[in-house]
């Protein structure tokens, strides 16, 4: 990929990382915010199943955030867009739809049988 598209991918994943870390910490903040008092036991079965669900959010925000600054350190390292398992070039395509991605199609099809026989 070339230098200036590999700023622009750059530029998009770092965009994607504010707009995540400011949704995270929206997050953590309304989980903080529930030492309000719940008399009722109903209101309190349905904040923890609310609790559960905003965990829930955390943990893939978190994954994401992972993701994205994984993807930029590639790109700072000069790696970006060569397979980790091959060492082959990812195609451009598959990139674009996808900048986090850290295998190319072939080995992500291999991947894919090898997971499937595996649950079968
Ligand atoms: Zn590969």
């Amino acid at each position: 990929m070339k230098a200036k598209k590999l700023q622009h991918v750059r530029n998009v994943l770092i965009g994607n990382m504010q707009m995540l870390h400011a949704s995270a910490v929206k997050t953590a903040r309304s989980m903080g915010r529930d030492n309000e008092n719940y008399p009722d036991f109903h209101d309190r079965a349905s904040r923890e199943a609310c609790r559960g669900f905003e965990l829930l959010l955390r943990e893939r925000e978190n994954r994401m955030l992972v993701e994205l600054r994984e993807a930029v350190e590639r790109i700072d390292q000069g790696i970006f867009g060569i397979c980790k398992i091959c060492g082959s070039a990812i195609s451009e395509k598959r990139l674009r739809a996808n900048p986090m991605t850290t295998r190319c199609i072939a080995c992500r099809e291999k991947e894919e049988r090898h997971f499937m026989a595996e649950s079968r």
